[in-house]
């Protein structure tokens, strides 16, 4: 949901699919199975071609999965992730390094609220075999992201995840929490973006939600934060009523939103604010 610059470098160039692969099986020592390798290296740069226009027109979908590449097994294509890229001292550290510590505070794209310790293949490496070292399909991710997307991956336009290097959707606010009236006040997620912004992308960014479990991951934070809080709400009741209640949430909801208009803070505050319910003491509830 946060979007993120496409992988670069450390000079700022852009990461080329093609030159990646080559670094990660720069060191196979196996004769047979570097001729293997060399010999898709044509396959996965075209991939990365069609799926740099594919992610661009939301049409991740129609990318066929491969049972193999050329002459080179699901299970060998996957090491030179697995093996080549993510271990140290092999050579594609280093893409794994520059492509994981790319988020401000190490924060996860996917969510906005956990810490990055991984990256997720936005079309999975064991269903899309010449991508499992293309970096535009490499996103930095938080253990409960990978955890709640496992390995699906899309069967329309509408359950295409939302995808850092190629969605900008920080435009216009399209987060928003409602106040469940109960004891706790309790807040529930949903996504409501501008009409004009068509019914897919509606589709998606509630399928995004849905996809990392997000609805249960901000209404649980959202109660901490109002645990967090009431104390300060009530003396704000006492001292200045209602008025003086919203006023606070209000100053709360803008200033979290000029950090990020869809962070769950903002969708928090901005709905409490609008709560009379809320404001009156219902968060004391
Ligand atoms: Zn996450």
């Amino acid at each position: 949901m946060r979007k993120l610059p496409k992988p670069c470098d450390d000079t700022g160039a852009e990461l080329v699919a093609i030159d990646v692969f080559n670094v990660c099986i720069s060191k196979v020592k196996n004769a047979n199975l570097k001729t293997r390798l060399q010999g898709v290296r044509g396959l996965v740069a075209a991939a990365a071609v069609n799926y740099d226009a594919a992610a661009s027109s939301v049409k991740l979908h129609t990318i066929k999965r491969q049972g193999k590449v050329g002459e080179v097994s699901k299970d060998e294509m996957v090491s030179v992730y697995t093996y080549r890229m993510v271990s140290n001292k092999q050579p594609g550290r280093i893409v794994y390094d520059q492509i994981i510590n790319a988020p401000k505070y190490q924060r996860c794209p996917l969510c906005d609220i956990g810490t990055v310790n991984t990256l997720d293949h936005h079309l999975p490496k064991t269903e899309y075999l010449k991508l499992t070292v293309t970096p535009n399909n490499l996103v930095p991710s938080c253990m409960w992201c990978q955890g709640a997307k496992k390995t699906g991956y899309p069967e329309s336009a509408e359950e295409q995840t939302i995808h850092p290097y190629f969605d900008d959707f920080e435009s216009e606010v399209w987060l928003y929490a409602e106040v469940i009236q109960g004891s706790p006040a309790a807040f529930r997620y949903l996504a409501d973006p501008p009409a004009a912004w068509g019914s897919i992308v509606k589709k998606r960014l509630n399928y995004h939600l849905a996809t990392f479990e997000l609805p249960v991951l901000y209404s649980s934070n959202a109660g901490s934060e109002l645990s967090g809080i009431r104390t300060r709400l009530g003396r704000l009741l006492s001292s200045g009523g209602r008025d003086a209640v919203r006023r606070h949430l209000q100053e709360e909801a803008e200033s979290w939103e000029t950090e990020f208009k869809n962070s769950w803070k903002a969708a928090m505050y901005r709905a409490a604010a609008a709560s009379d319910w809320f404001c009156d003491g219902g968060f004391a509830a």
